[in-house]
């Protein structure tokens, strides 16, 4: 006879249990009572649930009220671990288990975004200094591939080495970044920083742009929102946001596969007016300590005051969600004059500067 357990089965309806014998079978569990009766449950029909670390195994059959068998016996738990049991059952149990670790976790950096003005993000950026670069670097890899999975980006041996020398010339020597610059061909006037230093120029916004500088000026802008790990908080206030909304909903099946899916969003590049002003005071502080203008920032947005077509552009903006244009260049040109004189490095020669801004002349349209 194959091995069989002590058990205690309660039909749900009154109080008293009946002793049985449980047995396991490939397809579920017998269970045989005193008076001589048995019934098969097939694993599809109950559920296996522990409350405790060493506690009794209980399985749950049918719905309110349920009939329950327990089993005090650790050696029941130890086959059942072995065999690997599936589905509904004991896999299931666990899994609930360590979501509701993560769900607390989730639950409390929820509490916490709720209390803090998102406008005033202290708490979730002392939490993403502690985040490891490299993942950064992944999620921002995702976050690319997921929003343009098929981008045509532009590429010429002068336009490359031109921009690769811009960007070389606005890095510091310690950023612990690796950034990467694509020139995706679009008519958008727009350029996105992605966490862990992926940075992306549209060709539209490219263009527009009267020069050099004021392209390294919007470059320095990317790579504070970088430097300052913005994307990175955005994802970590979606996740606290989008677990507290899954909590309340109780749909803790579905709960993990939601928040994932969740973190993928074009939220996470959707920067706050405080990280965009943040951002453009960074910028400044950036180009002056590299030796140049802090000036240059300020130059792209007043090309960009002037240029109608791109102030009325429908696609999808570099200042849509911004605070707006004038408030922008007047909050960076207070701090800039009270920043010491300019320096005066020069960013590229006239020549360079043809060869990248024509960079997506010669790439066919899509
Ligand atoms: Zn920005």
């Amino acid at each position: 006879m194959p091995q069989s357990w002590d058990a205690k089965y309660f039909d749900g309806k009154s109080p008293q249990s009946m002793l049985v014998r449980i047995q396991l079978l490939p397809k579920g569990v017998m269970l045989h009572f005193m008076d001589g009766r048995s019934q098969h449950w097939k694993h599809e029909s109950f559920s296996i649930v522990r409350d405790r670390e060493s506690g009794p195994i209980r399985l749950l059959r049918g719905d309110f009220p349920q009939e329950t068998v327990e089993i005090p016996d650790q050696g029941f738990a130890s086959v059942l671990e072995q065999k690997g049991l599936s589905g509904k059952g004991w896999r299931t149990s666990w899994k609930q288990k360590s979501i509701s670790v993560f769900a607390a976790i989730v639950l409390f950096s929820g509490i916490l975004y709720w209390i803090l003005d998102p406008e005033q993000p202290g708490i979730t950026r002392w939490m993403v200094q502690w985040i490891p670069v490299s993942l950064e670097e992944q999620l921002g890899e995702m976050a690319l591939t997921q929003l343009f999975p098929n981008r045509q980006t532009c590429s010429t041996p002068k336009g490359d080495r031109a921009l690769e020398t811009l960007m070389l010339s606005l890095i510091p020597r310690d950023d612990p970044y690796r950034y990467q610059i694509e020139i995706i061909r679009s008519p958008q006037v727009n350029a996105l920083a992605f966490p862990g230093g992926k940075l992306v120029l549209f060709s539209g916004l490219l263009e527009s742009l009267p020069s050099a500088e004021s392209l390294a000026g919007i470059l320095a802008h990317e790579i504070q929102h970088v430097r300052l790990q913005h994307g990175t908080q955005n994802l970590m206030r979606q996740l606290a946001f989008s677990g507290m909304v899954k909590l309340m909903a109780s749909d803790s099946g579905a709960f993990l596969e939601q928040m994932l899916e969740g973190a993928k969003t074009l939220a996470i590049l959707n920067y706050s007016r405080s990280f965009e002003t943040e951002a453009d005071l960074g910028a400044a502080e950036l180009l002056k300590q590299q030796g140049f203008s802090q000036d240059f920032l300020v130059q792209a947005f007043r090309s960009f005051e002037n240029n109608e077509a791109v102030l009325d552009s429908a696609v999808p903006q570099y200042f849509s969600t911004h605070p707006d244009l004038t408030e922008r260049i007047k909050i960076l040109e207070n701090q800039n004059r009270s920043l010491e004189s300019s320096g005066t490095g020069k960013i590229l020669n006239p020549q360079s500067w043809k060869e990248l801004k024509n960079i997506c002349a010669n790439v066919n349209s899509p």
